[in-house]
């Protein structure tokens, strides 16, 4: 596809602010910088990421010290905003402030208040890409503010994710991209169930556990170990479950354990925007087991590339083990390639980039 860009892009991606990239902190968001960081380079358009000091990066890095903002998931419709002292997200952003000349467009990449806020005083236009559906009224009302003063510059991952804010038919519904060379198709599956994620409660792996326990499938879990107290609990809960911690791992030993499993189970108790790791299982050749909500319900065909399961049903997710065998693996790695390539996700995203630049009124 003819870029719909006029000439290449001076692109500056600010990450997450809680927690350094590769260290698992940022969830999927890590990997969607990377990724596309990856997808504008290979449409010829210059990066630069800003992240946390501690971060790793494959394209020209800037480190900002500072204190890493706190997690939104669980804090409650009415939550204030919180800004810790020397806050490594107001650090970064004065630094985007500082060169913003130096660039065509700045992507913020941090689900928090203050990059929106900001947007009227930068000069430079900033592309806001959300990560997570509508969790606080102060979030919705300060994004609902930005889109309305400065249209087509928030895009989302899902259509169910754009659902959860009232200003949901304005974003731009991205998806995601992937490298898929990364990822090599398995077509022999060993007889074990993968779960992957960070481990924390609106993941909802407590389900895919009892699951687990019911069908006696051993099932083994990867992710950041990011609330300890929830995983205690889950164990205590569930003592003769066959499951195994393995652990936090890089994407290509990760894609590799994954390859050999024979379902991934996705069973969020929140409307998961996207779900990068559905995408990385189909990527091996792994069919998806996810509840009907949010981004894996529009990622899962069902019956084709996985099963869809009724929202919090145990036993619904205890029937779907029971008919995997029914899914074509070759067909899962086939959907990835035509709808979530890193190119795919290029022309998207240079097709959003053109929509908000010619409406931007800024000065160039
Ligand atoms: N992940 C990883 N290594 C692991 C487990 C998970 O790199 O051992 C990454 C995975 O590739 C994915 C992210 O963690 O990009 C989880 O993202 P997802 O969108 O599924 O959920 P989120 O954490 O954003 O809610």
């Amino acid at each position: 596809m003819m870029s719909s860009l006029e000439r290449p892009l001076r692109v500056l991606l600010l990450s997450t602010s809680v927690g350094a990239l590769g260290s698992g902190l940022g969830g999927g968001v890590e990997l969607t910088l990377h990724n596309l960081a990856q997808a504008l380079s290979l449409k010829g358009h210059t990066i630069k990421i800003v992240a946390p000091a501690g971060s790793i990066a494959h394209f020209p890095l800037v480190e900002i010290e500072g204190t890493l903002q706190p997690t939104a998931q669980n804090e409650g419709r009415t939550a204030a905003i919180a800004m810790p002292a020397n806050a490594v997200l107001a650090n970064m952003w004065v630094y985007a402030h500082q060169v913003q000349a130096q660039y065509d467009l700045l992507v913020n990449f941090a689900y928090d208040w203050l990059p929106f806020y900001l947007t009227p005083f930068f000069d430079r236009p900033i592309a806001h890409l959300v990560s997570m559906g509508s969790l606080t009224d102060a979030m919705d009302a300060i994004i609902a503010q930005t889109i309305a003063q400065f249209p087509n510059t928030v895009g989302v991952h899902s259509q169910a994710q754009a659902a959860t804010f009232s200003f949901g038919a304005e974003c731009r519904v991205l998806g995601n991209g992937f490298d898929l060379s990364l990822y090599q198709f398995c077509p022999q599956p060993k007889p074990y169930l993968a779960w992957v994620g960070r481990l924390a409660p609106e993941k909802g792996l407590e389900d895919s556990v009892a699951a687990a326990q019911i069908t006696q499938k051993p099932l083994k879990i990867w992710g950041v170990l990011q609330d300890h107290t929830y995983w205690q609990h889950i164990q205590q809960q569930y003592p003769t479950a066959p499951v195994t911690y393995e652990g936090f791992l890089p994407t290509e030993q990760l894609q590799n354990a994954l390859g050999k499993c024979q379902a991934l189970l996705m069973t969020p108790h929140w409307v998961e925007a996207f779900g990068n790791v559905a995408i990385e299982a189909l990527a091996c050749g792994v069919p998806v087991i996810a509840y009907r909500r949010g981004g894996p319900a529009e990622v899962v065909q069902n019956g084709k590339t996985g099963w869809l399961v009724e929202p919090d049903s145990i036993s619904g997710l205890v029937d779907a083990i029971a008919r995997i065998d029914q899914i074509n693996r070759y067909t899962c790695r086939q959907q990835t390639e035509a709808t979530y390539s890193l190119a795919a996700m290029g022309d998207r995203l240079e097709q959003w980039f053109a929509a908000l630049l010619s409406q931007s009124v800024r000065p160039a």
